[in-house]
């Protein structure tokens, strides 16, 4: 059993390299796998509970104590991002964590959610005092969402819709909405104008394009090709764009570089050597000699996904 450190994070991880927010700081608020949705392209697996109740899941008091420690110890990050392991608006103390968080530092807050409690209007106003929010939209009717998305039994696409127009409304920060396409499921003709039309009425500052290029939930998922991506981003409109693969370069000097850190991101999501390096700030060599002592303890496996091998702990 590893000794606990102070560099042993329980709820922040990385910085990691976002293709969207640059270095992220993760921020985990909600149990493993505990979701609105149980998406077929979840990296995290099948939710284990699915939910729609708000709940009391960790500390406050004990994030920002461990906030406060990376920051006293030269974090940089250029977002400090609440996402993680589950849906994070499932937590009622989010509006609390984002006061908490803005007291001890200027770092940008964001949120990565799937939009769908955001009908709810204590969910808005917690999300409204982040600086980007990050919603999902899959899908353009009931059939695509239940396809793609697979929700719990109250909510329903038009409530999604509904709640992410009237959070639009009320938020003046940055909404950007991500698409995330699988190939067969969400990509013929009809339901790209739906959700076309969707967007048009939720009015979001930058639509994203993703698709499946990591281990997902479900192994029949299927990525949409690069030049499909493109043509369907072109006629998504002006502001729509295809996330790109996060390059590599990006060190930002020593961030973690322990088997322990390395361990820390896998939990979270499957990654490439590249991912790790670029994340963790270190070298292929240093990145490799931790893969193989995790693999040799039987923590981690490794999994070929669109010629690109992944690491993922166990
Ligand atoms: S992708 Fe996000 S919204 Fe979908 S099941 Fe996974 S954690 Fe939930």
């Amino acid at each position: 059993m590893p000794k606990k450190t102070s560099q042993q994070s329980k709820y922040l991880y990385g910085p990691v390299p976002s293709r969207r927010l640059g270095l992220s700081l993760g921020v985990d608020i909600v149990p493993l796998k505990v979701c609105t949705l149980n998406c077929v392209y979840c990296q995290l697996g099948r939710t284990t509970q699915k939910s729609v109740e708000r709940g009391d899941f960790v500390a406050t008091d004990a994030v920002l104590a461990e906030l406060k420690e990376r920051l006293a110890q030269g974090l940089q990050a250029d977002f400090i991002t609440i996402s993680g392991s589950g849906e994070p608006t499932l937590n009622a103390k989010l509006g609390e964590l984002i006061d908490g968080i803005r007291a001890i530092t200027d770092i940008p807050i964001a949120i990565i959610t799937n939009g769908t409690l955001l009908h709810r209007q204590d969910v808005r106003a917690d999300c409204a005092k982040a600086d980007v929010v990050l919603p999902s939209l899959d899908a353009g009717d009931e059939q695509g969402f239940q396809k793609v998305n697979r929700p719990h039994k109250d909510i329903s696409i038009e409530k999604l819709i509904s709640g992410l127009c009237k959070f639009r409304q009320e938020f003046a920060g940055r909404l950007w909405l991500e698409v995330f396409l699988v190939e067969g499921l969400n990509t013929d003709a009809e339901q790209i104008a739906k959700i076309k039309a969707a967007i048009a009425l939720i009015r979001p500052d930058k639509v994203q394009l993703n698709t499946a290029v990591r281990p997902a939930a479900e192994p029949n998922v299927r990525s949409v090709g690069a030049e499909k991506l493109h043509a369907i981003a072109a006629g998504l409109g002006q502001n729509c764009e295809v996330v790109a693969d996060f390059s590599p370069g990006r060190h930002r000097g020593h961030l973690h570089s322990t088997a322990e850190s390395v361990l820390s991101m896998l939990k979270r999501r499957p990654c490439s050597l590249d991912d790790i390096c670029s994340g963790l700030g270190i070298h292929r060599d240093d990145a490799l000699k931790h893969i193989s002592h995790l693999q040799s303890q039987g923590l981690i496996g490794s999994e070929k996904t669109n010629r690109t091998v992944f690491f993922k702990a166990k």
